[in-house]
């Protein structure tokens, strides 16, 4: 698969180095990762923890010298072997795989084709089914540019960078091989010309095809389509999204592959149900009985509790790709948009939520309280009369990802055992965290923290080397203190999300974090997207506070808030605070990753936290859903929790130094989030619920 020059140089010895650094598994196999720093320190660092640009960077005679060394040469064989016997385990019996598909994975940062929450649960996701075995494949699209990156100018405004970030060559990417060399495919209906070529990523067992519009073969606009994640440009925007869904379905059957089930991840890729209903009148169905196939193997998960947070286009765009491909394939062109327009607003466009409700038999929302705002919101959507039925399936995260490796796996694998690993939904596996001696959890949470900071200082440094102003540099993080109390609150910057909230009065929050004995200190990080201006304007708020001398450096904002600064984060903080506006956050995971590093969540009573709450494991304040202005009531029920609860239990040290207070919240977090909160269990809940009776309906009469 891969060019010759690339491995020529690898002694045969260890040339599976080669496949390991395809495959995104050893992201989450630490041993994999200690195997890919001992090969080469410097080359790891150097690019960034991304192994197959690592490759490249490594002399020959390093490798020569690694095939000869008999400690490398034990750890390649263990990991080496590790990886064979999980690809080779027989996989879960679905008479065809699940295809899951999504607008962007976040399943790296050495692939860059995400924005943030939507993405890593579907990264998250992928990287359970492999564990799972679970027959999954993962369609998406590449973005040349990736997502935005923002740099804070000297006032405090995030500038938009938007740069080509996506190398092929340097990415654990592969370009598919077709029957005469690399799958390029036409796009039906999408100007006769527009070709996308399918690039395939491994993660585990799973593989995650990608396909891009960004090659020689296509006139520079068309290229243009898969260039930037989200773009605000409505046409391209819908045309990225016919290329997923269509061309997505397209680069399946083109590779053999027959998906029992479509799991779509939010709205975005629905046109897939569009060629899943052509497929199956090709096959000899009649319109109305491809339609009803195609509804009952279809899985939908809603994730935006806000109406306007769902794509919209103008009819006559829609028609533009949708007539010609309806009148090539036979498909009733006007029943087909019907089923896109909105009962309460028909004319307002082509809904491609309320498209993708009507056409999926198993449709879920992302918490219990979501599920309660989803059937609210779309209650008027009906497909031939009936109601279309929402449920919930709480989101979860892939705990191997997300519990820091290094310090807290290691932690648990010495009290909990092997038994986490294999069933870490398991409740009663977690009931040892209560254990674990407090000195020992309260030193590798410092380390942690420690960690965290030493990291922010070296990425204030380098902003510096690079001519930032010094006020800029100290409010990166410069001046952050291991031995105060640490609040993070990282996510993306958007007015509902208020991250303003803990500023909401000034000289409250002055007095909080400037206290001579007890004081508190805050960082913040994230992006707006590019179109949000008051997102943007939350940032500078921020930032602006943070160069404040009256806040004495305790309040820092960080730059480049991606995966592997949030894998910093949830384990190096104190406290994880969550403050959006009631009813709108359908889940929130960030508190959950935190949750299971021992870094308990003080939330508002929204998304997750009401079922996560047990009011011994984190803090919890308001929830309630009222109009009007609800920044007071709230921020007056934040700052007092942590006024009277959550600062004076922290600094409530015994003779050992230790908060033995704080621990025990620590624990309960690590305890009772950790096994519901986790993707297994999420995962199971799929299966059990949606998938298992979807590809049973599929197999029915093929
Ligand atoms: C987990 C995560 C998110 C989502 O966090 P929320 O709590 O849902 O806001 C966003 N971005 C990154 C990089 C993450 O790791």
């Amino acid at each position: 698969m891969r060019n010759d020059w690339e491995i020529l140089h690898i002694p045969e010895r260890i040339r599976g180095i080669v496949e390991l650094a395809h495959n995104l598994w050893w992201t989450w196999h630490p041993q994999a990762r200690r195997l890919f720093r001992a090969l080469d320190y410097q080359a790891w660092r150097e690019s960034t923890h991304n192994p197959v640009l690592m490759l490249r960077l490594i002399p020959p005679e390093r490798f020569a010298e690694a095939a000869q060394d008999p400690e490398f040469l034990r750890l390649y064989d263990q990991v080496l072997a590790e990886y064979q016997a999980d690809m080779a385990r027989p996989g879960l019996p679905l008479p065809g795989p699940v295809a899951y598909f999504c607008a962007e994975f976040g399943v790296h940062v050495s692939l860059p084709i995400y924005a943030g929450g939507l993405g890593i649960l579907a990264g998250d996701t992928l990287k359970e089914a492999s564990d799972l075995a679970l027959p999954m494949v993962g369609v998406g699209l590449i973005y040349s540019q990736g997502y935005v990156t923002q740099r804070i100018r000297e006032d405090g405004w995030p500038e938009d960078v938007h740069q080509k970030v996506l190398d092929h060559g340097a990415h654990p990417l592969e370009p598919v091989r077709g029957s005469e060399g690399p799958l390029v495919l036409p796009v039906p209906a999408l100007e006769p010309t527009l070709r996308v070529q399918v690039f395939l990523a491994h993660i585990g067992r799973v593989p995650l095809f990608l396909l891009t519009t960004d090659i020689e073969e296509n006139a520079p606009w068309d290229r243009a389509i898969s260039q930037q994640l989200y773009t605000t440009d409505l046409e391209q925007r819908l045309k990225q999204e016919w290329v997923l869904g269509v061309g997505g379905m397209r680069a399946l059957e083109a590779l053999g592959i027959r998906p029992a089930v479509l799991h779509l991840n939010e709205g975005h890729p629905a046109f897939a149900l569009l060629e899943r209903l052509r497929q199956f009148m090709a096959a000899g169905l009649p319109f109305e009985q491809a339609l009803a196939k195609t509804r009952e193997t279809t899985v939908f998960t809603t994730h935006t509790p806000l109406p306007a947070g769902t794509d919209v286009f103008p009819f006559a765009l829609v028609d533009r790709f949708l007539g010609p491909y309806c009148q090539a394939h036979g498909l009733p062109r006007e029943a087909i948009l019907e089923l896109g327009a909105h009962p309460e607003d028909p004319q307002a466009g082509f809904n491609m939520t309320v498209f993708a409700l009507r056409l999926s038999r198993h449709v879920n929302a992302v918490s219990q309280r979501h599920g309660e705002v989803a059937r609210k919101i779309w209650s008027s959507v009906r497909f031939r009369g009936e109601e279309v039925r929402i449920e919930a399936v709480t989101n979860g995260v892939h705990l191997f990802t997300w519990i820091e490796p290094l310090r807290v796996q290691r932690l648990l694998d010495k009290y909990l055992g092997p038994a986490w690993r294999e069933r870490p939904d398991d409740p009663t596996v977690w009931e040892r965290v209560r254990e674990i001696p407090d000195e020992e959890l309260w030193a590798v949470h410092q380390e942690r923290k420690e960690a965290l900071i030493a990291e922010l200082a070296a990425r204030a440094r380098k902003r510096w080397q690079e001519g930032a102003p010094a006020a800029n540099v100290l409010a990166l993080g410069s001046l952050l203190d291991p031995n105060v109390l640490t609040l993070g609150f990282a996510r993306r910057f958007t007015a509902y999300k208020r991250p303003d909230l803990l500023l909401h009065d000034l000289e409250r929050l002055k007095k909080l974090v400037t206290d001579p004995l007890r004081p508190v200190q805050i960082i913040f990080a994230g992006k707006a997207h590019p179109a949000d201006i008051e997102g943007k304007r939350l940032i500078q708020k921020v930032f602006r506070l943070a160069k404040d001398p009256a806040f004495a450096g305790r309040i820092a904002f960080v730059e480049e808030y991606d995966q592997h600064l949030a894998r910093f984060l949830v384990a190096g903080v104190d406290v994880w605070v969550n403050t959006p506006l009631p009813p709108l956050e359908a889940s929130g995971t960030s508190g959950m990753k935190a949750s299971a590093n021992g870094v308990p969540h003080l939330s508002i009573l929204d998304g997750w936290w009401p079922e996560g709450y047990t009011g011994a494991n984190g803090w919890a304040f308001g929830g309630e859903e009222i109009v009007g202005d609800r920044a007071g009531p709230d921020a007056a029920a934040l700052y007092r929790l942590l006024e009277e609860e959550i600062v004076p239990l922290y600094y409530d040290r015994g003779p050992d130094g230790i908060p033995h207070g704080f621990v025990r919240v620590m624990k309960e977090a690590i305890r009772t989030v950790s096994p519901r909160f986790c993707t297994r269990r999420m995962l199971k809940e799929y299966l059990a619920r949606f998938y298992g009776p979807a590809a049973e309906a599929w197999a029915k009469g093929g």
